[in-house]
């Protein structure tokens, strides 16, 4: 049956198995509803985009340092 109830690793609970994906993990095949999956991807997106924009504030930052000391130093 496509729609049986299936155990989800992740919630800890069943769900409809047309709402569930087959992860292969270290301990086997497990079956993970699509929900928490994508939940977990917008996660590891949103992680990135947050690690990109504080890289882009750390160059801006260490540039507009960098151009500080460029003044600085041609003042003298
Ligand atoms: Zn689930």
């Amino acid at each position: 049956m496509a729609n049986e109830p299936t155990y989800c690793y992740h919630c800890r609970t069943h769900h409809p198995r047309d709402e569930m994906r087959l992860i292969v993990t270290k301990t086997g095949k497990r079956w993970r509803c699509i929900r928490s999956i994508e939940a977990t991807q917008q996660g590891a997106a949103a992680r990135e985009a947050y690690g990109r924009l504080v890289s882009e504030i750390n160059k801006a930052e260490s540039k507009s340092r960098a151009q500080r000391m460029n003044n600085i130093l041609q003042e003298k």
